[in-house]
């Protein structure tokens, strides 16, 4: 595997490739890996000759400095991590490349970017999350770009956003991998304390109740709200939604597919997880 930091060096890589018509997978990702991302790396090496993978840690997508400066980064160990998987380049480029100065350019999803996510880290977010996913397109232009369910408004976003630019690119989301006790595998999990780690717990254990509520035949949900948000007393919650996976509208009723999306402070840490749900009829 070889370590890329330029936009040119990449391009003229790709360049080879192509020649050959090799199909090209891209995951890009902020690094601090874990076995979320090696699940999409994977996914790529299945399905690709050529495996980029961009670890780049976006300062457009932050609304808070402190936030960006806390962001775990062990770029010599997601390398090795990465080199382990077969991945053929790790895309690692510096700030500056990325956003020379005069920089001035953002690409933003209107309504979509501006609830639940949007609405808790600042407009500016799904514009940073945009900017930079267009950016990584153009230069790597990729057959098949992997993203994670866990991050499911950013997956509606980008989707929305390939679809109204005409980006010729495939986007795949893969589902999210979690601790054998539940927890969404997250880079920012490493700053849970013991007992915060515990009440981190309950992110996935609401999601869990709304799944069973649904499963036992509950449709209304106001009432699976109820439910979920009942395991949420410890931990200070942002938001907890129940809405149309496809356009984030609210759903009253649950009598088709159901995200339900949470976001909590635990401790230090800001946490989000969702689940899907998709009811079928109850036996009676
Ligand atoms: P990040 O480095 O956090 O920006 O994540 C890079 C990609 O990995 C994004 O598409 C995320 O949605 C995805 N991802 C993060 N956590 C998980 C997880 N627990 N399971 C699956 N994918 C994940």
């Amino acid at each position: 595997m070889r370590t890329i930091r330029t936009i040119a060096e990449l391009r003229g890589y790709l360049k080879r490739a192509r020649g050959q018509e090799m199909t090209v997978g891209l995951v890009p990702t902020m690094g601090a890996f874990h076995a979320g991302h090696h699940s999409l790396m994977r996914a790529a090496r299945a399905e690709h000759d050529e495996v980029i993978v961009s670890l780049f840690v976006n300062p457009a997508q932050f609304n808070d400095a402190g936030d960006l400066a806390a962001y775990p980064r062990n770029e010599s160990q997601d390398a090795a991590e990465a080199a382990e998987l077969g991945v053929d380049v790790l895309f690692a480029p510096p700030v500056a490349e990325i956003y020379p100065p005069g920089f001035s350019t953002s690409v933003q999803v209107a309504g979509l970017s501006e609830i639940l996510e949007g609405a808790e880290r600042g407009p500016g977010h799904f514009a940073g999350v945009c900017t930079i996913v267009t950016k990584l397109l153009n230069i790597v232009g990729p057959d098949v770009a992997y993203f994670g369910q866990k991050d499911a408004q950013q997956v509606a976003v980008v989707k929305r956003m390939v679809r109204d630019l005409d980006i010729p690119v495939r986007l795949e989301a893969l589902p999210t991998v979690r601790e054998p006790d539940g927890l969404a595998l997250s880079s920012r999990n490493v700053h849970l304390g013991p007992d915060d780690r515990i009440r981190a717990l309950a992110l996935s254990r609401a999601l869990k109740a709304a799944e069973d509520a649904v499963a036992g035949g509950e449709r209304d949900a106001r009432r699976v709200h109820e439910i979920a948000a009942a395991q949420l007393r410890d931990v200070d919650a942002e938001y907890l939604a129940i809405v149309d996976p496809a356009n984030f509208d609210a759903l009253t009723t649950i009598d088709g597919r159901a995200l339900v999306a949470v976001a909590a402070h635990v401790g230090p840490v800001r946490l989000i997880d969702n689940v899907v749900l998709q009811p079928v009829p109850v036996a009676t």
